[in-house]
């Protein structure tokens, strides 16, 4: 069994990048800048957006907060989003989802520019990505496909089943996967799932994305199996300083024996996912 270790692979990309901010700025060109819009003050937006910024620090690239409080109005922060949209010092902005319940998320996201819609999210980008046009692609699936390549994990004519089809990892998964670059046979499997034991045991490829701790179980895994884990779900452990840990979708010490590859949990997805918003922040930058 060998570990697929996002954590490393995150930082060798994330070198990368900054080595093309170095160019950037030896060709006269501005640093990419990327904006965070944080409305609340949910613990796991704050922790998300810091993250996002700390990797824009450690790359190179300029970052910017935008707050709000969550009183603000649905207008106000569309009012914000046009302005963010025709800032011309601006490459790409993301908002942090969940937003408070009297703000309509999707109306959020149909608002930014899809120029500037490094998360992905906005229906023209998700779109073009489902045609195979160049796009923004969101960011879990989008490290998804980039572990897997790096770690020269073939699948084309592979049976690639994935656990989940929301709308940031299994269904824009399941379109990737299936691309002629990718060429994997894809199952997307889900709650009304029937023999979902005999559907992943029949995976070369088993991506687990429904957030249920440990799900995944050794007899739901075919021998040699690649897996990869993107479940992080905060339970509570005694063995912590902050009083709870990460657990993935997958029951890592009975699968892990039986796995060709497999991404642990922290350290698989997490990473590759704070990277491929890097990776579209730089893209806005330079097309
Ligand atoms: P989500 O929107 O809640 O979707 C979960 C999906 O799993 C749904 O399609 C649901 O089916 C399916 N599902 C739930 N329970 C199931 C079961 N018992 N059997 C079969 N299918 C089941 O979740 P998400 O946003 O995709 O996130 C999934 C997990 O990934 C979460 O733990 C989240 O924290 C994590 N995540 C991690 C990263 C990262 O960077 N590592 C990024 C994003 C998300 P229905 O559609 O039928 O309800």
């Amino acid at each position: 069994m060998q570990l697929i270790d996002g954590k490393a692979t995150a930082k060798a990309i994330k070198a990368e990048i900054a080595e093309e901010v170095k160019n950037m700025l030896a060709a006269g060109k501005r640093p990419p800048h990327l904006a965070a819009v944080l409305v609340g003050h949910d613990g796991g937006s704050e922790t998300y957006v810091a993250y996002k910024i700390k990797d824009c620090e450690e790359v190179g690239f300029r970052s910017s907060l935008v707050r709000f409080e969550d009183n603000v109005t649905e207008t106000e922060l569309l009012e914000r989003i046009d302005r963010l949209n025709s800032d011309k010092e601006l490459d790409g902005f993301i908002v942090q989802l969940p937003l408070p319940d009297h703000i309509s998320a999707q109306k959020i996201i149909e608002a930014i520019d899809p120029a500037k819609d490094v998360d992905g999210f906005h229906p023209v980008n998700v779109g073009k990505m489902v045609i195979g046009l160049p796009s923004f692609t969101s960011a879990t699936p989008m490290g998804i496909v980039e572990l897997l390549k790096r770690y020269g994990i073939e699948t084309s004519g592979k049976n690639c089943v994935i656990v989940g089809r929301s709308n940031i990892v299994g269904r824009p998964l399941s379109i990737l996967m299936s691309q002629k670059s990718i060429n994997a046979t894809v199952t997307v499997a889900h709650s009304r799932t029937k023999e979902l034991k005999r559907v992943c045991a029949d995976a070369d490829i088993l991506i687990a994305a429904l957030g249920a701790p440990e799900f995944i179980k050794s007899d739901m895994v075919k021998d040699g199996a690649v897996v990869i884990d993107v479940g992080t779900t905060r339970v509570k452990s005694n063995e912590t300083k902050s009083g709870f840990r990460l657990k993935g979708d997958v029951d890592y010490g009975s699968v892990a024996p039986k796995c060709s590859f497999i991404t642990p949990v922290p350290g698989g997805v997490g990473p590759m996912t704070r990277v491929s918003l890097l990776l579209n922040t730089l893209k806005a930058a330079s097309g």
